[in-house]
């Protein structure tokens, strides 16, 4: 009896546990005054912070990411130490003089007009509360801050190689997240971010002649003009050699901006009326920025419908001349490339939207659901913008993804984003790999169950910071099947997949047999095709005992489950089918090259001549 309670307790508690998510929540208000000549500024920060969660908090911390560009910090040290380093960062900011570097200095901060303990320890701010802020309850911090700009180095910075002049990303300190994973206040080393959700409150002020772009939406338009209306505009302050940008964004997780004094700013509309800004130099490939245009809207319309709807009003993608960054409401890229290179990029950081920018998951615990999610729906997207329609778009993604699988190197997707001993590795397996994980998520559920899956992860999950189990949960619950097996072999081990036809049997019960063989560690349910000499195709499912169920969908027309599972631990299975061996031509495990078979060639049957 004692047994049972427990249990029936522990049933009730885990269901009160799924219930009771919740999340932080942070207003930010800053005013900045740039001083373009010193690349410096001087900020005021008021953030209300407030406690949501069930613990009493007696401590915060805060991201000074701007630390990262002065010699001998921990982003320098790890470029100079490891295997492979980042071409753009190199031994650069080992070389940074004093006014080239980046810093943010902390000169005062109060929580609710107290004086706090704080000590800048790198890139991170400790501080230590005067008292604790207890679950419910809210805080106001007020911080003066100052800061300079470095030459960029990596996302943020000045004057880089496209000649923008201010990338203002990682810019202002920003409060770490604490989740129902615990703090996160992780060092700027390499990559990925994290934040609180809330709402900004921004205003810049900056010497005329620039032109800003950024998170938000700016609140005095025809106070300003470049770009942003059609309206008259009109100066409030004509003698004053600076105007007042003020933008505000709700409900996002960080605010990032750029300016310069050439850009180009055009604006299209989405059917909902969402306006993609676009902003870029005049004196760049001005006809790659023209033509771009309308693919970038056609991308958008598609993946509203069908990974759920972008749901701010502004979008601004904006020329900031290193590589491609996402960001709330806007992304920085750079665009001295190819036309095909110019779509790719846009599309990719626009798609961040939903996975990093919506479905806001720790970058830096799993790189794989923001960079993976993304690189899935990117070459979706793409593949429709252009009107492919190949078998599969994702090809590129298993080849990458084998390359590291024949070069041994690789590592769990557990593997914390700074922790890869490789860059190589860390962009295969979160770009490529993570890409993968769902082309195989759709092998194995089906393609109806799958799409589901992406609405329904929107649906539930915008707004927070899911991680890879709920993603898991809701591929679960859509699908009526158990897939924590493919979560935990396929993200927290290097197994790789390999199956084999090894030829016909005689069976008892039908007319044929086909002997498959698992060659490799990690087991996965199979689409085993046969095509008849008269051309007919027939798909048999052998799902895994493990999964207690198969996918009850297929784009195959003639498919059919196989009743009996293969448990796992059977190295061998006899598929038995009620076709004549006489009438087979071929036998394949997955014509629709979504399985990641590292070894394709055993895979057919007859083995193909070569
Ligand atoms: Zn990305």
């Amino acid at each position: 009896m004692k047994h049972l309670f427990s249990i029936l307790f522990l049933a009730i508690s885990s269901t009160l546990f799924s219930q009771s998510y919740w999340q932080q929540k942070v207003d930010y208000k800053m005013d900045i005054n740039f001083d373009d000549v010193k690349h410096q500024f001087k900020g005021k920060q008021k953030l209300v912070y407030t406690n949501d969660s069930p613990d009493e908090l007696d401590k915060v911390f805060y991201h000074l990411y701007f630390n990262a560009f002065q010699p001998g910090s921990m982003m320098d040290i790890r470029s100079l130490t490891i295997i492979d380093p980042d071409r753009r960062v190199g031994d650069r900011i080992s070389k940074l003089k004093p006014e080239e570097e980046g810093y943010q200095k902390i000169n005062s901060l109060t929580m609710n007009g107290k004086p706090v303990d704080f000590k800048v320890v790198g890139t991170i701010l400790e501080v230590k509360l005067p008292a604790s802020i207890k679950p419910g309850e809210s805080a106001t911090f007020d911080m003066d801050f100052e800061a300079q700009v470095p030459i960029q180095i990596r996302r943020s910075g000045r004057n880089n190689k496209e000649g923008i002049d201010y990338s203002m990303t990682q810019w202002y300190p920003k409060i770490s997240e604490y989740d129902y994973e615990g703090w996160h206040s992780n060092p700027y080393v390499g990559r990925e971010f994290h934040g609180v959700w809330g709402d900004f409150d921004v205003t810049i002020q900056m010497n005329k002649k620039y032109t800003i772009a950024g998170t938000g939406v700016l609140q005095n338009a025809t106070e300003i003009g470049k770009g942003y209306t059609d309206k008259v505009v009109t100066d409030p302050n004509p003698s004053s050699t600076k105007h007042n940008w003020h933008f505000v964004a709700k409900n996002v997780h960080d605010f990032a901006w750029a300016a310069d004094p050439d850009y180009k700013h055009d604006i299209k509309t989405l059917d909902n009326g969402t306006k993609i800004h676009f902003f870029y130099q005049t004196d760049t490939l001005v006809e790659n920025w023209e033509k771009c245009q309308d693919y970038t809207v056609r991308a958008f319309q598609y993946v509203n419908k069908k990974y759920g709807e972008y749901p701010y009003s502004d979008y601004s993608i904006i020329q900031g001349g290193d590589g491609g960054m996402e960001y709330p409401m806007a992304t920085l890229i750079t665009s001295h490339g190819s036309f095909g290179g110019l779509v790719s990029v846009i599309i990719h950081e626009g798609l961040h939207s939903w996975y990093q920018g919506m479905m806001a998951t720790n970058e830096s615990k799993y790189p794989w659901m923001d960079e993976g999610f993304t690189s899935y729906a990117q070459h979706d997207a793409m593949d429709f913008v252009y009107g492919k329609n190949e078998l599969n778009p994702h090809l590129g993604a298993h080849r990458n993804y084998h390359f590291l699988v024949k070069k041994n190197e690789q590592e769990p997707l557990t593997t914390h984003a700074d922790h890869y001993k490789k860059n190589r590795t860390y962009g295969i397996s979160v770009y490529s790999k993570g890409e993968v994980f769902l082309d195989q998520l759709d092998y194995i559920i089906g393609e109806k169950a799958f799409e589901k899956t992406m609405m329904e992860y929107y649906n539930q999950w915008k707004f927070k910071h899911p991680n890879a189990n709920d993603f898991k949960r809701v591929a679960e619950q859509v699908s009526g099947l158990e897939l924590d097996w493919y979560l935990e072999q396929f993200i927290g081990t290097t197994n790789f997949i390999d199956y084999s036809i090894e030829g016909f049997e005689k069976c008892e019960k039908t007319s044929t047999a086909i002997k498959l063989k698992r060659v490799g560690d990690m087991p996965m349910p199979l689409d085993v095709a046969v095509t008849l000499k008269d051309g007919t195709v027939k798909v048999y499912n052998i799902p895994l005992a493990i999964m207690r169920g198969a996918k009850t969908e297929s784009k195959y027309t003639d498919y059919t489950v196989v009743s009996e599972d293969w448990p796992w631990t059977n190295p061998e299975f006899t598929l038995c089918i009620e076709v004549k061996e006489k009438d087979i031509e071929k036998v394949e495990i997955d014509p629709s090259l979504r399985l990641s078979d590292i070894e394709r060639k055993n895979n057919v049957f007859p083995r193909e001549k070569k």
